[in-house]
């Protein structure tokens, strides 16, 4: 045979090999019946061929054949040549089998951002398929596609040129519906060159990731939980140690005091205890694993936003449970919950700063698309998560201090208006009722058992008010009330520091405030409790007074009252003590009262013990109301500071027209007892208390420690 003829027939044959055609006809892929495959995932395979006249150029007739066989009954997709993120700037076919009126449907369709596919006609592109078919096999569960497109279809607008190179290919199908408006349930992303018709055998298809976040924040949470209860019952119960002063009562430094400056801010980080620095670093890093795993779990070109989205999950999560009132925080480190609001205080700041970086991250990333942030049609519904967010900025800028205490009720409000919404909105934002409700779940229930409790034992069990005294000299309302015994149940004794919310209609329709028990007896099924409230001139605490003047002890009994409690614990056991020193600041008396009264006469050992009462109050005329406080007793050493009166006694207990110097006396005290640790409990206004703080870290030394809790009746 002459070598020209050979020539030919080898010729024609490779021609013909290329110009093989699939067999769109049939509705299913055949084996060999395409010259490549990569397998996408492991029940996802895209197949084509692609069919050129002349290999080193496109022309306008070449043609590419694509099948995409899947195990769904719902709707698959690719996107090809996607530029850095798989929504980004794809080539889109999305598509589903019409078992009903056994047709196979694939759209054109394009992804300028992060949106659903758009119909290549909606944005003034031009449909491109030029065949479809396809299948869905019952047995199987198979979704066979396939169709076909030129290689370059001229549409500049809304289609890709099939290039000789490699290229970014998206994928992703939905195995419960055909909507193709409904979010994709698997994704993934790979490279490919569709001219190289080599069978693609390891595609980057992304691995399920072990969720390691959740197993460390399992371990964290069993760690503290065991350590807290331990915890709480060695501290309560044995003499303290170095090593746990250093830990959980030495403060970071000494408090400042300069409003203008923000002193209320700055001492917050002051105030700081080397455990609770300790748990910072501990939630930090538990964020940074939640942070990793919403990086690793979403390659997609979003990843660095996503992955601070992940960090609020776990925010929100714990940005609820410190103000629980019948806290999880008492149960497991017994930190009452008006303690527990510094650290929901700290969470919500970081959640807002978290949350503004995932916004201004997203937005970066979106930048080729920022309409899609707005839109309500697509899988994420961006907008909600920016509602949200700004809903959290309208919360946090009315708890800053000025704010929170001027208008208090203010402060409330907004907390309820804005805070229901966030958690919803939250929820629907990027599936967050797959991601962030199962976990943040855990303390919406917390939370709904709490409210509970406060339901049932607060506002079904009722309280009433025995007796209801004005004293005008001193601007304290006395108010006595009887509850049955059953809602008083606790871990520990009233006069530790307990607290109630009363609640009386006839006073407000809508508050509940917290008052201190200053003084309790306990009869039987009944306890008869007090609170002394000061009249603060306005608000509650003046209707308070003003319904005391005019209904005086009569028809009290008859006054609907509620009374949720009580909270409250203190963070240093005086039991632990053989010196302990009692330090009141005005209406703080009634916290003050309520303790001396309790080790007075309810602690072993009380009249081996050392105590010092220091009392600063502005006249005598609150002095008369707590009468238990001026009896003299051989172990107490009373010191009471009356500052703006300047009598002259002969009882050397009083000292007239000058404030103590805390520091001084808490040196003398050292200097007079050898004690290790001895216990400090004080209450009143702020500034006192910063006082006292710092006095507490200049008395302490090497041979005798401070331990202090200290009360400013804010929250
Ligand atoms: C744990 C605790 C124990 C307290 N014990 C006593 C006590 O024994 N005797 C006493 O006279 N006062 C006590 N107070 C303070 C008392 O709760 C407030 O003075 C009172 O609620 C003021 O309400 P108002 O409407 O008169 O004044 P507002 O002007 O409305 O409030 C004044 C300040 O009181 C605080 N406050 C108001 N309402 C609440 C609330 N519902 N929850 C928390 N704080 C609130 C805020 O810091 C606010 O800035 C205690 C506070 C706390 C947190």
């Amino acid at each position: 045979m002459k070598v020209s003829v050979i020539f030919t027939i080898l010729i024609v044959t490779i021609s013909l090999s290329l110009f093989v055609y699939a067999d769109i006809q049939s509705p299913t892929v055949k084996e060999g019946e395409y010259k490549a495959s990569v397998p996408l995932q492991n029940d996802f395979t895209m197949y084509w061929t692609i069919h050129q006249k002349d290999a080193n150029t496109i022309e306008v007739d070449d043609i590419i054949e694509f099948a995409l066989v899947g195990k769904t009954s719902g709707w698959i997709a690719i996107g090809v040549d996607f530029v850095n993120s798989a929504m980004n700037q794809a080539d889109c076919y999305i598509g589903y089998y019409d078992v009903e009126n056994k047709t196979a449907v694939v759209v054109d369709a394009y992804l300028p951002g992060k949106s659903i596919p758009k119909d290549d006609r909606v944005l003034n592109g031009t449909d491109n398929i030029l065949e479809v078919n396809g299948s869905f096999d019952i047995t199987t569960g198979l979704t066979t596609l396939k169709f076909t497109r030129f290689i370059d279809t001229e549409d500049r607008l809304t289609d890709k040129v099939i290039r000789n190179a490699t290229i970014n290919l998206s994928f992703s199908w939905n195995t419960n519906t055909k909507d193709i408006t409904k979010k994709h349930t698997d994704a993934g992303t790979t490279t490919v060159n569709l001219f190289d018709l080599v069978h693609h055998e390891n595609p980057t298809v992304p691995d399920t990731l072990i969720p390691f976040h959740w197993i460390a924040t399992g371990c964290v949470v069993a760690f503290l939980a065991v350590a807290g209860i331990v915890y709480s019952f060695v501290s309560w119960k044995s003499p303290s140690t170095f090593a746990l002063d250093f830990v959980f009562h030495r403060k970071l430094s000494k408090l400042i005091r300069n409003k203008y400056l923000g002193d209320w801010f700055i001492n917050s980080i002051l105030d700081i205890t080397i455990g609770e620095i300790f748990l910072v670093i501990i939630y930090l890093m538990l964020a940074g694993t939640w942070f990793a795993y919403g990086y690793l779990n979403n390659m997609d070109g979003y990843e660095l936003g996503k992955a601070f989205g992940y960090v609020d999950i776990l925010n929100m999560t714990f940005l609820i449970l410190p103000i629980t009132r019948y806290s999880v925080l008492m149960v497991v480190f017994g930190v009452s919950f008006e303690r527990g609001v510094k650290f929901h205080k700290w969470i919500a700041r970081f959640t807002l700063l978290n949350t503004t970086v995932h916004g201004v991250t997203m937005v970066i990333l979106n930048a080729d698309g920022l309409d899609y942030l707005i839109q309500m049609d697509v899988p994420d519904f961006q907008l909600l998560g920016i509602i949200a967010y700004f809903c959290m900025v309208i919360i946090v800028a009315f708890t800053f201090e000025p704010i929170r205490r001027r208008f208090w009720e203010l402060f409330k409000t907004v907390h309820l208006l804005f805070g229901i919404p966030v958690l919803i909105l939250v929820n629907l934002h990027a599936s967050g009722y797959k991601t962030m409700l199962p976990v943040m779940g855990f303390s919406l229930v917390l939370y709904a058992i709490d409210h509970l409790l406060r339901f049932v034992l607060g506002v079904l069990i009722p309280a009433k008010i025995v007796n209801l005294e004005y004293h005008e000299d001193s601007g304290v309302t006395v108010c006595t009330l009887q509850k049955s015994a059953i809602t008083f149940y606790s871990f520990d004794r009233l006069g530790y520091g307990k607290f109630v919310y009363l609640y009386i209609p006839s006073v407000s329709i809508a508050q509940w405030h917290p008052f201190s028990i200053s003084k309790y007896t306990h009869s039987g099924s009944v306890v008869e409790f007090t609170c002394c409230v000061k009249n603060l001139g306005h608000g509650w605490t003046k209707s308070l007074a003003d319904l005391a003047q005019k209904k005086g002890n009569s028809y009290v009994t008859d006054l609907v009252v509620r009374a949720e409690g009580p909270y409250g614990k203190l963070s240093v056991s005086p039991e632990t003590f053989d010196t302990v020193v009692l330090i009141a600041g005005g209406i703080g008396i009634t916290f003050i009262n309520s303790l001396y009264n309790e080790i007075i006469s309810n602690q072993e050992n009380a009249s081996k013990k050392s105590y010092y009462v220091i009392w600063s109050t502005k006249d005598e005329s609150l002095l008369k109301i707590f009468p238990e406080m001026l009896e003299k007793k051989e172990n107490v050493k009373h010191s009471f500071f009356v500052t703006r009166q300047t009598n002259q006694t002969n009882d050397p207990r009083f000292n007239f027209g000058r404030r103590p110097d805390f520091r001084e006396i808490l040196t003398r005290i050292s200097e007079a007892n050898s004690d290790r640790f001895i216990g400090v409990y004080a209450c009143g206004p702020r500034e006192m208390m910063i006082d006292v703080h710092n006095a507490v870290q200049c008395a302490s030394s090497f041979h005798t420690r401070f331990q202090l809790h200290k009360e400013v009746f804010e929250m």
